[in-house]
């Protein structure tokens, strides 16, 4: 059977509308290596974010070890979330920093700015944060503790594409902030991500490290292959168009789950204005409830996912044990309901009633 709902789905614009923009894609022949679409996109980023350097990648995976690498983390720690997607501690990881968990804040789910001060070492080089569900960390906390310090700061902003302070997008956070467009996310080029900084310097290594490390054809630095296509660059162009339009309909539908589901606590977002409502959490008051819930929605083919599950510190592959009790407690109870672009009142009201007859 085909499932009924999933846990997002993905915007599409016009299909004529893609297709006209991959026309000159054609007329040039160029399908890749900093092309007219990529460089437009740029642009339009960077207009509309209010950043001085967005530079596209192939994933929001890479822009990751792109940061750590622009910022010449080695053999260092790295003071990170435990309660995030599993691409940000595998970013660490695979550019051979040592994570170190500082639990999260129970209500907010984002990194707590006072477990961070309790982990810092001599080896401690950076911290790496998430705003989880698009919830703004407590940016200033962050960065005086990184001043004082002598810390970098990498925002993994992967939930947060519309998220705006005074006038500016979140990414002008920390030394690099990052972002995935994945097709999952409230906007895409169906694979790809970008790193944000003011730094020029930054942002030069930044574009050799997507290149192969290249500086005008001649190897400079160790880079890798995370150009983004002209055909993603084409989708996103096309996507960013509709921001508006998709961020005010999760809006609403937030709204309607927020009215229906009374009883079932959320996360609480510090700062109301830059919710971008890219997911709809909500937490149980146990795993066994959270497990009584799915299983009963499955029986109706509606498919929410378990973000974030397991607690990042308790994946099998890490050195060492450490305890993150919080975030280990929150990872247990907590469900993302369906929400999307297309979510509609019936929609909401179906996965609301099967939900309020269990807790
Ligand atoms: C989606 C996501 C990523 C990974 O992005 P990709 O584009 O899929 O590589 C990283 N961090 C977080 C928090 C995410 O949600």
């Amino acid at each position: 059977m085909k499932p009924r709902l999933q846990v997002t789905k993905s915007f599409l614009p016009p299909k004529e509308e893609f297709f006209s923009l991959l026309g000159a894609c054609w007329e040039n022949a160029q399908l890749t290596n900093n092309g007219p679409l990529l460089t437009g996109l740029e642009a339009s980023l960077n207009s509309y974010l209010k950043a001085k350097h967005s530079i596209c990648m192939s994933n929001g995976t890479v822009a990751i070890e792109a940061a750590i690498e622009a910022l010449g983390l080695k053999d260092c720690e790295i003071i990170t979330t435990p309660f995030s997607f599993v691409a940000t501690l595998d970013a660490i990881i695979l550019k051979k920093c040592t994570p170190v968990f500082a639990d999260i804040d129970p209500q907010t789910l984002c990194i707590d700015p006072q477990k961070i001060e309790e982990k810092i070492t001599p080896r401690s080089k950076a911290i790496l944060a998430v705003h989880v569900f698009g919830n703004l960390c407590d940016v200033e906390a962050i960065e005086r503790i990184a001043k004082k310090h002598s810390l970098f700061v990498i925002y993994d902003a992967a939930h947060s594409f519309g998220s705006f302070r005074d006038g500016a997008s979140v990414f002008r956070y920390g030394d690099i902030s990052t972002c995935s467009f994945h097709a999952t996310k409230v906007f895409h080029t169906a694979e790809g991500g970008a790193c944000f900084t003011g730094d020029d310097a930054l942002a030069k290594k930044l574009r050799g490290y997507r290149s192969f490390g290249l500086n005008e054809n001649m190897p400079e630095a160790v880079g890798t292959n995370a150009k983004m296509s002209e055909l993603h660059a084409a989708l996103g162009l096309c996507n960013l168009k509709y921001l508006g339009d998709i961020l005010n309909k999760r809006r609403a539908a937030t709204a309607l789950y927020d009215a229906q589901l009374p009883r079932l606590k959320k996360p609480l977002y510090r700062h109301e204005e830059v919710r971008n409502y890219a997911y709809y959490p909500v937490i149980f008051k146990s795993e066994e409830q959270l497990l009584d819930v799915t299983a009963a929605l499955n029986g109706e083919e509606i498919y929410p996912r378990r973000y974030f599950y397991p607690s990042l510190n308790t994946v099998p592959f890490l050195d060492k044990k450490q305890n993150c009790p919080v975030s280990e407690d929150i990872a247990r109870r907590i469900l993302c309901l369906p929400l999307s672009v297309e979510t509609t009142e019936a929609e909401v009201h179906a996965v609301t009633s099967i939900i309020n007859k269990k807790v």
